[in-house]
């Protein structure tokens, strides 16, 4: 089913060499219907501004990326981890997002269980913070490429865990990325489980290029890669998922490029799939 324009959102990072005020004027010129900022995005500014501008604009601020990393060899290290996402949770309050997307962390040299009882720790320690704000904490399972230095949360399944063992708290949530869960043979039922639990809180979109240059920062535009974008997208959707579909891509090549023409690229995708 083709999108509407207005149902979905880009992430800043999707055009890094914009700055903030020009991701807000050409996504609000495009006809995009949200923006989801990085917390770089805010630098230098007042994220209250930056919100108020955004839904002058026309955009509704949809989430903030990101908070997470919850994971460390020591109490202390865990600790700095935990002030730092109650800031993140500040911020996403003050730009008006009703989300923060986590990045869960993972330690190198640390046991993968141990990580995770850590992140499920750390999460649980913020949640007050984040009811108190409004914001839901959404995890974002990535890519078991990523299991041992970014998260150790590497699927729907485990972060679906997650979630009930925090007994589905109502400031809890999970950002589904098909970059990260695409080649998971239980992707479907999982999505429909985090739905039911009302757990189906974000919905990012790119494509898994191959060959690829770079594990991070080669990420695809979609169509371009092998991931069945259209599918996945029908999946979320069809859950009654009422949320947009965000534009996350990382990549070295297209911010090399014409933003304004990779943009429109971007919305022409959503108006032919
Ligand atoms: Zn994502």
């Amino acid at each position: 089913m083709p999108k509407k324009i207005s149902e979905i959102a880009v992430h800043t990072i999707t055009n890094k060499p914009w700055s903030t005020e020009q991701c807000i004027k050409e996504y609000s010129d495009a006809g995009i219907g949200g923006i989801t900022f990085w917390r770089y995005s805010f630098e230098g500014r007042d994220p209250k501004n930056v919100g108020r501008q955004a839904r002058e604009s026309g955009l509704e601020v949809v989430s903030v990326a990101r908070g997470g990393f919850f994971t460390g060899q020591t109490q202390g290290e865990r600790q700095n981890s935990i002030d730092d996402n109650k800031r993140a949770i500040d911020e996403s309050h003050e730009v008006g997002s009703p989300s923060l997307v986590l990045v869960c962390g993972s330690t190198p040299g640390q046991g993968l269980r141990e990580s995770r009882q850590q992140i499920q720790e750390g999460i649980g320690q913020c949640l007050d913070h984040a009811a108190d704000a409004g914001v839901i904490l959404a995890i974002e399972p990535l890519h078991p490429l990523y299991a041992a230095d970014r998260s150790a949360v590497n699927s729907m399944e485990q972060a679906n865990q997650i979630c009930e063992n925090l007994n589905n708290h109502p400031s809890i949530g999970i950002a589904v990325d098909v970059y990260h869960t695409w080649w998971d043979e239980h992707l479907k039922n999982q999505i429909e489980r985090s739905a039911r639990n009302g757990n189906l809180t974000a919905f990012h979109v790119c494509d898994w290029l191959s060959p690829m240059q770079d594990t991070l920062n080669d990420r695809g535009l979609m169509g371009e890669g092998c991931i069945d974008v259209n599918e996945i997208s029908e999946w979320i959707d069809s859950t009654g998922f009422g949320g947009f579909h965000e534009v996350e891509i990382f990549s070295n090549r297209w911010w090399d490029s014409d933003q304004s023409e990779y943009l429109k690229k971007i919305v022409n995708y959503f108006e032919k799939n």
